[in-house]
């Protein structure tokens, strides 16, 4: 896949900024109508989709479409520079043809703008590399509706259950809130098989399309046990990536052997450390091995193996986690290691969680549509998700407002309810009517 796009230029992104990109991206979608029924763009029809994740506000539209009628003009125009506004079952009908990867190349430019513009750099951890957990989140559950693209499980009672899976790769920091999602891949079923795509399959998809992209920022792909099988750490290495993924004792009998056997020769390094938590001392323990072998077999992938224990005053055991990893492991980086291995949660965490409960309504179901529908609405959610955070880097404005109303959800509120009632004529006249009701003084920008 080839990305001809590089960021406009070298400014931090604006809101207008990030939906001119849109508009320039999604003129290029797909249009699978034949007949003369071809009013409504393709562009109003992503950009309705997109203006209904980033509001947070499922009637977002039908607001704006009231609006119209009524003002002649609406926050749908002014703010996501929309010309018309095709109805919900329009939007669906033109947007379900659609490919999700033709929504990709937003991905890059904003990925790549912000590596430009150096925002990645304090990203950067063990050995400089940038930490990708990856995870699969199920956005989508039924046992009514499905399209061909849903995953079919028959249990041997009950109703047939059709789902939607995502793998989610982000880049993430242990010190940092934000994360930055990456292209998503769609777990689907593999044409000409009968036996359910995988979400190691889907994994394995993702490096071969985007570790060419990637490989040169340094990436180490982190991910839970399900991951940490020699087909896919292969599939890493070969992309010229790193990896550090859980290795839990159940699913690696051979490693924990060859530890248990270093053990006793005293090949195995320990280190302890105690740190004060609160008002608590507490003990982190690790336990580190170079050049173990992952699996039986002679053809077993050797991996470096860390482990760390933590334990309250009293001797209790209050964290234990393992790690295989590429990267050698030595007293002075083992903690950085961990540290780097347990920043998986932060994808689980900041992004997934985000999704589903926090506003984005992803498992929502807000039409399934035949093809692939499903998968775009989840897309489009994506880069909702992105969008904010760059504009909660890059937007002083939007920072003082997130800021003063601490939550999410209050800001989302607030957001539904003034685009409900009001016009603005820009994004930074809504921050700027915002700023002015909570009495925040206006960043200096001369
Ligand atoms: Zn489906």
């Amino acid at each position: 896949m080839s990305y001809p796009f590089r960021p406009a230029n070298n400014q931090p992104f604006t809101f207008d900024g990030l939906i001119g990109h849109m508009r320039s991206v999604f003129k290029d979608l797909l249009d699978a109508r034949t007949g003369s029924n071809t009013h409504y763009t393709m562009v109003d029809a992503a950009l309705g989709g997109f203006s209904v994740f980033f509001t947070q506000s499922p009637s977002f539209l039908e607001f704006q479409r009231n609006m119209a009628l009524a003002k002649g003009r609406s926050n749908a125009s002014t703010l996501f520079k929309m010309t018309e506004i095709p109805s919900d079952n329009q939007i669906r009908n033109l947007l379900d043809p659609v490919p999700p990867k033709e929504f990709f190349p937003l991905f890059a430019r904003i990925i790549d703008g912000l590596y430009d513009l150096d925002y990645l750099e304090s990203y950067r951890s063990i050995n400089g590399t940038l930490l990708v957990p990856m995870d699969g989140t199920q956005y989508f559950s039924s046992t009514k509706i499905c399209c061909k693209n849903c995953t079919v499980k028959k249990p041997n009672k009950g109703k047939t259950n059709y789902s939607h899976t995502v793998v989610t790769p982000v880049i993430a920091a242990p010190g940092s809130h934000s994360v930055f999602p990456l292209e998503p891949e769609f777990v689907t079923p593999q044409d000409g098989h009968d036996k359910q795509d995988c979400e190691n399959a889907a994994a394995k998809r993702w490096l071969t399309q985007f570790a060419p992209r990637y490989r040169d920022w340094r990436i180490s792909i982190l991910g839970d046990d399900l991951y940490c099988k020699q087909p896919v750490c292969e599939a890493i290495l070969g992309e010229g990536m790193s990896f550090i993924l859980v290795c839990k004792p159940d699913s690696h009998k051979t490693l924990y052997e060859w530890v248990a056997g270093l053990e006793t020769s005293g090949g195995v390094e320990t280190l302890s450390v105690t740190r004060r938590h609160g008002k608590q001392l507490e003990t982190d323990t690790y336990r580190f091995v170079n050049r173990v072998p992952l699996r039986d077999g002679k053809d077993a992938l050797e991996v470096n193996w860390c482990e760390l224990t933590t334990r309250n005053a009293s001797g209790e055991v209050i964290y234990k986690n393992a790690f295989a990893t590429n990267h050698e492991i030595t007293k002075d980086n083992v903690a950085e290691i961990v540290l780097a291995g347990r920043t998986r949660w932060k994808v689980e965490n900041e992004n997934n969680n985000t999704l589903k409960t926090k506003g984005y309504h992803l498992t929502h179901n807000f039409g399934h549509g035949k093809q692939n529908l499903s998968a775009v609405m989840a897309t489009l959610n994506l880069l909702a998700f992105l969008t904010h955070t760059v504009l909660g880097l890059m937007d002083a404005n939007y920072q003082l407002v997130r800021q003063k109303l601490v939550t999410r959800k209050t800001f989302f509120n607030d957001l539904r309810a003034l685009t409900r009632y009001l016009c603005f004529d820009s994004w930074t006249a809504l921050l700027l009517f915002m700023m002015r009701g909570l009495e925040i003084v206006p960043p200096d920008t001369s």
